[in-house]
């Protein structure tokens, strides 16, 4: 690119890209397993790490690369490495960054995944994680040990939009001689970027919003080129979890219309928000959006908008939570988000199903709570059709 400081969407829809010989205009997909050598000289060159260039899409591969860069680019970090899925990027760099004896301090506020990795799979190889509620600062001050290694959250949190203040963590982090990893799958770098506020890495399930209609599983780690491009690099090129061509493809063009999806996401999720604020059958609204949100400010201050998943309660509990998602006709029953198609779960049962009763009630999911993650259909039609289920 030309320009010395481009903006963001200039970013989103420009940066990566690199032409072939045939000079297509749209970036291309390189499916391909292997790349071929001029002859055996450089093959050795290469494999000694002499010279770069492509061996193996394991390693890298120019479609995934493409992704990479632009995905850096928009996050403001000096690298990015793309994995198979979001679970790949948090256990590749988990992988990578720790060993036997280290510790985690994580948000209990956490994708319910991430959670059984922690506290299931981790421990096997000597790594404990002790879990604390997202906005209790002594309680972050109080877990971290002499070998705490990693501070790790998401914000706003699943399900209840619960918003961390990033930089403040990030500084705690700093003192202890700690990383802190955000998951910004909710906002993407279009509503938020936590390298700016301090964070050292961010990590995304590139399956939500950054391919944004529900097509493929990725994922993606940003951060310092020393973690990402070489010792997160190498745990994905030795370990496998690489990002195939054509996903990246798919997540790469996504990336070029995310800011104007997540804007119009916010827009429609604030909308439905305030429809659910007044309906006599809702008992709760949670959106960092609303005034009555108790982190609005933190979430204007860190975001510029407020992201597409809207939760609430209603009364009656399960029954009624059910009732109200059975009644939807044009709204997904799927626990998947970050789509143009709306979604709508019953977390308790599904999303948190395999959470006990006592960390359900920790982190507030109640069996009448309701998780919409709000689509691109017409605004009318998604009021709708939530309408008849809680009128009913
Ligand atoms: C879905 C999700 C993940 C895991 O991503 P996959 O692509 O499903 O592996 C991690 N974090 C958050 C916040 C998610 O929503």
């Amino acid at each position: 690119m030309n320009n010395d400081n481009p903006g963001f969407d200039t970013l989103a829809v420009r940066s990566g890209q690199q032409r072939t010989a045939e000079l297509e205009h749209s970036e291309a997909i390189f499916a391909t397993s292997s790349f071929v050598f001029e002859n055996a000289a450089q093959a050795a060159a290469r494999f000694a790490g002499d010279e770069p260039g492509n061996i193996y899409s394991r390693f890298t591969n120019p479609t995934t690369q493409a992704f990479e860069r632009r995905l850096a680019a928009m996050e403001g970090g000096e690298a990015c490495v793309a994995t198979a899925s979001g679970m790949a990027a948090i256990m590749s760099l988990c992988v990578a960054l720790l060993k036997s004896g280290d510790h985690i301090v994580s948000s209990r506020s956490v994708f319910g995944t991430t959670t059984t990795l922690f506290d299931k799979y981790l421990p096997r190889f000597g790594i404990q994680t002790s879990f604390v509620g997202m906005n209790d600062l002594d309680g972050w001050k109080r877990a971290i040990q002499g070998n705490t290694r990693l501070l790790f959250l998401e914000t706003p949190s699943n399900p209840l939009t619960e918003i961390a203040d990033i930089r403040v963590l990030a500084d705690l982090a700093h003192e202890n001689d700690c990383l802190l990893v955000v998951d910004n799958c909710f906002c993407t770098p279009a509503l938020q970027r936590p390298l700016e506020f301090g964070a050292d890495l961010v990590v995304h399930s590139a399956t939500k919003y950054l391919d944004g209609q529900g097509r493929i599983v990725g994922g993606a780690v940003v951060g310092p080129e020393q973690l990402v491009a070489e010792e997160i690099f190498g745990v994905i090129r030795t370990t496998g979890p690489s990002l195939s061509p054509f996903n990246a493809w798919v997540a790469l063009k996504g990336l070029e219309t995310l800011s104007l999806r997540m804007q119009a996401h916010s827009q429609q999720a604030l909308q439905v928000a305030r429809f659910l604020v007044d309906h006599p059958a809702v008992e709760q609204v949670y959106y960092p959006g609303l005034q009555s949100h108790p982190q609005h400010r933190l979430a204007q201050s860190q975001q510029h908008g407020f992201g597409g998943v809207v939760s609430f309660v209603v009364s009656g509990g399960r029954a009624s939570a059910w009732r109200a998602i059975d009644a939807t006709r044009i709204l997904s029953i799927t626990a998947n988000l970050g789509d143009v198609k709306t979604t709508i779960t019953h977390p308790a049962t599904t999303t948190h199903g395999r959470v006990s009763d006592e960390l359900k009630r920790q982190v507030g999911i109640s069996e009448g709570l309701i998780r919409v993650a709000v689509g691109l259909e017409d605004l009318d039609d998604i009021i709708d059709d939530l309408s008849r289920g809680l009128d009913g």
